[in-house]
């Protein structure tokens, strides 16, 4: 990354964003952001507004004036800006379609009037069903019947996918897609469902830890540093361009290995209780067994693999919700 590059990325208050900015800051890079609001804070924007080479805009991306003048501004653009969370996606899918689909489609439309790189992330729910694992970028995509609403995300971010790649064949725009596995940090929030940040609370409050389901399914999960790290190598690399990429780590944990570890490395008193599915989300409710990346084609391209270990990432987590307990390794 060149040390006066322009960056715009959308979503940019949120977990992900927010470490990415502060991340580019530190490189020399110009960084502007664009966020609604909507799960991003703006308490995560809190070390980067006083920053000379920070700029920001509150505003939704399908507000064609500000993401133009964004834009306009940007050699690069990162699209992090998207309705995530499962418990989101099934609370309220119309939200959650007309976010995804439309909102790439305006950041794509700004990126190619002004030729900028664009990477655009997307999710490993797009692997749906599928039982190969781990999860090759060529596989098959199997998804779910469309009466159950949590695949509506997975073909939202698919047609996400489709529309980047055929700017990128058809006009020529520089496009690189990740396909981002579970990630996790300080500052992600247990709000829209996601599983460390909800145990981890429930541990330190010593309140029950709620795994769903019979807590036999499995995630990976990735320190946020290591994902960053990723998508600023991604984007020095020519050879990245028109090509899927998936991010994540190779750690395997049940739902219900998961949630001992936290109870045992926190020391709490919590107990693990479990909770059925259709009481979790919704009558029918189908969750994916097993998520896990094969990550040889990014390994292949700029040696990348995941680094920080689930304990260390726990222990992050812990730190961020209660300094004077918990201390990073
Ligand atoms: N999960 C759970 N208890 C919770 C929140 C989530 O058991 O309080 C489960 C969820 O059903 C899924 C896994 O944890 O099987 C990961 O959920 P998350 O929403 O974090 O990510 P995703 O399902 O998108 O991989």
């Amino acid at each position: 990354m060149k040390s006066n590059e322009r960056i715009l990325i959308t979503g940019g208050a949120g977990f992900i964003g927010s470490h990415l900015a502060g991340s580019l800051l530190e490189d020399g890079a110009s960084v502007a952001i664009i966020d609604n609001l909507a799960t991003g804070r703006w308490e995560n924007l809190a070390g980067l507004i006083d920053h000379p080479r920070f700029h920001f805009a509150i505003a939704d991306i399908r507000d064609a004036v500000v993401l133009d003048r964004m834009v306009s501004n940007a050699d690069t653009v990162i699209h992090l800006a998207a309705a995530v969370g499962v418990q989101l996606i099934v609370e309220d899918p119309v939200h959650t379609i007309e976010t995804n689909i439309m909102g790439t489609e305006a950041v794509l439309k700004a990126a190619l009037r002004y030729r900028c790189k664009t990477l655009i992330t997307t999710t490993s729910e797009v692997y749906g069903k599928g039982i190969r694992t781990p999860f090759s970028e060529e596989d098959d995509v199997v998804l779910g019947a469309t009466d159950k609403s949590r695949w509506s995300y997975a073909a939202t971010k698919m047609v996400d996918e489709f529309l980047a790649l055929a700017y990128h064949h058809q006009y020529g725009l520089p496009v690189i897609l990740v396909r981002l596995f579970n990630t996790v940090g300080p500052r992600q929030t247990g709000q829209y469902g996601m599983v460390v940040p909800r145990f981890v609370k429930q541990a330190l409050n010593n309140d029950e830890i709620t795994v769903y389901g019979d807590g036999e399914q499995s995630r990976c999960f990735c320190d946020v540093q290591d994902v960053i790290v990723a998508l600023k190598a991604l984007l020095d690399r020519e050879e990245a361009i028109g090509t899927v990429f998936n991010v994540g780590s190779q750690e395997e944990i049940t739902i219900r290995g998961l949630a001992e570890r936290i109870q045992l490395l926190l020391g709490s008193d919590s107990k693990i209780v479990t909770v059925p599915y259709s009481d979790a989300y919704a009558p029918g409710f189908e969750d994916m067994v097993r998520r896990v990346p094969n990550t040889a084609r990014i390994e292949k391209l700029i040696g990348w693999r995941a680094e920080t270990k689930l304990t260390d990432i726990i222990l992050r987590v812990a730190h961020s919700l209660d300094e004077t307990r918990f201390h990073p390794r």
